[in-house]
């Protein structure tokens, strides 16, 4: 079976080296393997607006910001389908038949929904369409029949529920849909990076990111107020790696080409880290060289967005054209699934004679 790749990003904003870590950077690594037969990069405006109701021009806005980053960090257009969700209809459609394999009981249970609920304050009040959003987003994997989702540990609630209602369509209706793998990040650190303020994640909505075009100050600004230990007070102390967000950073960046570069008298991040649990070892340095790796994996980012940014048409035609390719791949699997259902009355004559025989004979 041809192997296919669905992903996607919400434009709530810019995009941010959480999202980086995550996912990103694996998808520029299989579209340049040439494993995968297609790639879709989907800008989830559609979904961002179910939390985003009353601020259409931020999903609007962040369209094209997204696009930025996508081509910045070396998604290429020829190789990698990116396309905007609100404009291939097919997905909404799909999201109405599948909400009847599903109850509200389990997406009350989906851990990621509960959170994110709590996180927007809408206990009290939940939009249906935000409720409703992991239905939408089986809609959007099975429509390109994706067989691989590279994507961050939090949607894994969402993968799951995929594959139910795959399993559901497909036990109900007969083999129509397919079965999606998430991919995770190999990197433990990179599964949910936590924000710069040591929350449990780098997220838009909590405003604790360091964003991919961040300008070099600003970065630095970042990275030397971040959390440690806060038990690691003098130099000598012994400082604690558990919940020290410098470290776990630099688990998800630094590499050994990094330490020869800007760290040389340690060998390995094994090193650095046995000296800052022995005491010896201040925060400072350590902030020094996680500001140092960021910052060197970054630039040729920034820069690549600027040329872009330069060429604001041609990025707004790479979206157009890939959400046509879009479009006809899940115009096809939405045919699919109606014939499944027995719901595509006019698409060949059967239905007409089943009724002409019913009333004639
Ligand atoms: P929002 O706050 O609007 O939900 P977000 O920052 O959570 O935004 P999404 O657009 O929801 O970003 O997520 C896009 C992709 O990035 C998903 O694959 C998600 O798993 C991944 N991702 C987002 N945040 C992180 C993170 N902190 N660490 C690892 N992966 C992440
Ligand atoms: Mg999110």
């Amino acid at each position: 079976m041809s192997k296919i790749i669905l992903t996607g990003d919400r434009p709530t904003g810019k995009l941010h080296v959480g999202h980086y870590v995550g996912s990103l950077k694996r998808r520029v690594e299989l579209q340049n393997s040439g494993d995968y037969e297609k790639i879709f990069i989907m800008i989830a405006d559609a979904q961002a607006l179910t939390d985003n109701s009353d601020h259409p021009e931020k999903v609007r806005n962040n369209i094209m910001e997204v696009a930025l980053d996508y081509l910045a960090c070396g998604l290429d257009p020829e190789k990698s389908n990116l396309l905007i969700q609100s404009q291939v209809p097919e997905l909404t459609e799909l999201t109405f038949y599948y909400m009847n394999l599903v109850t509200v009981s389990r997406l009350q249970r989906n851990p990621t929904v509960k959170s994110e609920i709590q996180m927007r304050n809408f206990e009290a009040s939940i939009p249906v369409g935000f409720f409703t959003y992991p239905i939408s987003q089986a809609a959007d994997i099975t429509a390109f029949k994706a067989t691989t989702v590279p994507v961050g540990e939090d949607q894994l609630p969402m993968l799951e529920q995929t594959k139910e209602i795959v399993r559901k369509f497909n036990a109900v209706y007969g083999d129509t849909l397919v079965e999606p793998d998430i991919l995770l990040p190999d990197n433990k650190a990179c599964l949910r990076l936590p924000g710069t303020d040591g929350k449990a994640k780098m997220s838009k909505s909590l405003g604790n990111c360091i964003y991919l075009s961040e300008e070099p100050e600003e970065i630095k600004k970042k990275v030397m107020s971040m959390f440690t230990d806060p038990d690691h007070i003098k130099i000598t102390d012994s400082g604690k790696l558990e919940g020290n967000t410098v470290f776990t950073y630099l688990d998800a960046f630094s590499t050994k080409e990094h330490f020869e570069a800007f760290l040389p008298e340690y060998s390995c991040l094994g090193e650095l880290k046995e000296h800052y649990t022995r005491g010896g070892l201040g925060d400072v340095k350590v902030k020094k060289f996680l500001n140092n790796v960021i910052q060197s994996e970054l630039e040729p980012i920034r820069n690549r967005r600027c040329e872009y940014q330069k060429n604001i048409s041609y990025v707004y035609e790479v979206l157009r054209k890939g959400t046509e390719k879009a479009r006809e791949v899940a115009a096809c699997t939405l045919a699919d699934v109606k014939k499944s259902m027995k719901i595509n009355y006019f698409d060949t004559n059967e239905w007409l004679e089943e009724q002409i025989n019913k009333y004639h004979s």
